[in-house]
């Protein structure tokens, strides 16, 4: 490995796990390359990055936001090419000199460069998890096909990777494994009362107890829709039933997952909260490197604690098993009624009980149909967002319908 360089696109490099990826690269600069970055519209950002890590290559989706990257690009004498829109994101996902791609943009809009990467054969590094609720056996099926490899950054995903047998094929039964146990925090309203839900702002949803993350996950942890999505990311990653996806409430976050066997042993993987730890995992795979990580120490530890989760409070975790469990498109709708109400609520034009409440009727009114290509999963993603925008009209003409959802 010391002869070989791996050569690496961020896909989101100015989020959360983008930055924490650029940590990690930054410890082992003979080992990773940066080929490109890519953000939204985080100029400024964009630019410390590239004079920092030197890429051949910086995409913004916005064109007015590469125009005065651009600029300021030649002005401090780069040579990094900046680039624009989707199809750019598409083309430094599959560069021919690219060996993995971290997949860190949040939400649909990873999807379609996502999908790039696991065509051009990547090592794909999968932090987007909603590209595997919206069109999870297509991509499954896109990274066998290209002889890609999939390695998954989210925390609970590369704990259960980690857990498994080294040879596991997706055969349960073969590798003796009896049940997935997919830890969550809870976050911050676990002990909430229930009628204190209503008020809840976007401050106090964003402010989680022990992860640092972007605001629209930070809100999927609050509902527990961040968990119900992965469960699903479980689901076809390591080709589990619902039924073998236990969900346990774990409010220190130090377990970040286990998988459980028929001779009774159950294996965990720990350590501190911190994003570089599977990250380094996944990036250095399969060697072990160093992360920047503290050591856990589990004498300050002391106490792990277990809840099983309440579906009457986390009622998004209840819709994500039910979508699952109802197949065709339903994850879809699922994924981008989430993202609709999401953006809503930290837009204060709902509240945030109003979330579960315009997910279902999202779920209930859009076209039920069979996934069969990118097209139709785009398909659906774009009528459920026209839907779930047409429920918080009717909510503002009608504000009582918001009160009877608000006693969830
Ligand atoms: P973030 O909001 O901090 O960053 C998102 C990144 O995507 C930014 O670089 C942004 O510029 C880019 N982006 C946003 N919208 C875009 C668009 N329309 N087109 C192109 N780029 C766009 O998010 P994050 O917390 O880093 O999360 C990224 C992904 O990783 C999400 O899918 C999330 O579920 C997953 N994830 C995050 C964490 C975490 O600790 N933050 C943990 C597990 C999984
Ligand atoms: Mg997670």
């Amino acid at each position: 490995m010391n002869t070989m360089v791996r050569q690496i696109t961020i896909l989101g490099s100015t989020g959360s796990i983008g930055e924490s990826t650029l940590d990690v690269i930054a410890r082992h600069p003979d080992r990773f390359q940066v080929i490109a970055l890519t953000a939204h519209n985080n100029v400024e950002k964009m630019l410390a990055q590239c004079q920092r890590f030197k890429p051949r290559y910086a995409v913004m989706l916005d064109a007015v936001s590469a125009e005065q990257l651009a600029l300021k690009i030649a002005a401090s004498g780069l040579s990094t090419e900046i680039l624009s829109g989707v199809e750019s994101l598409e083309k430094v996902a599959a560069l021919p000199e690219v060996d993995a791609v971290m997949a860190a943009i949040v939400g649909a809009a990873g999807i379609r460069p996502t999908f790039a990467a696991a065509q051009a054969g990547k090592l794909v590094l999968l932090a987007n998890k909603e590209t595997l609720v919206m069109a999870g056996r297509i991509f499954m099926d896109l990274v066998k096909q290209h002889h890609a490899v999939l390695l998954p950054i989210d925390s609970e995903h590369n704990a259960i990777y980690q857990s498994l047998p080294v040879d596991f094929n997706g055969d349960f039964q073969r590798s003796g494994i009896s049940k997935i146990l997919l830890t969550a925090s809870g976050g911050p309203f676990r002990r909430t009362p229930l009628s204190a839900l209503e008020n809840v702002t976007p401050e106090q949803a964003c402010a989680h107890p022990n992860w640092d993350m972007g605001k629209k996950i930070s809100v999927d942890s609050a509902t527990m829709m961040n968990k119900g999505l992965e469960v699903i990311e479980a689901h076809w990653l390591f080709n589990a039933p619902a039924e073998k996806i236990q969900v346990v409430i774990h409010p220190q976050s130090v377990i970040h997952s286990m998988v459980a066997y028929i001779d009774g042993s159950i294996i965990a993987q720990l350590g501190n909260p911190d994003m570089r730890t599977p990250i380094a995992h996944a990036m250095g795979y399969p060697e072990r490197i160093g992360s920047g990580v503290a050591d856990l120490d589990i004498f300050k530890v002391a106490h792990l604690d277990f809840e099983e989760p309440n579906f009457d409070r986390f009622v998004c975790l209840r819709l994500a098993y039910d979508a699952l469990k109802a197949g065709k498109n339903m994850p879809t709708i699922l994924n981008a009624a989430n993202e609709v109400a999401v953006e809503s609520f930290l837009n204060r034009q709902m509240k945030f009980t109003d979330i579960p409440a315009m997910i279902e009727y999202a779920l209930q009114n859009t076209s039920h149909k069979s996934i069969i290509t990118l097209d139709d999963v785009l398909e659906t993603d774009r009528e459920t967002r026209e839907v779930a925008k047409e429920w918080l009209q009717k909510s503002h003409s009608q504000p009582q319908r918001r009160l009877n959802y608000s006693s969830l």
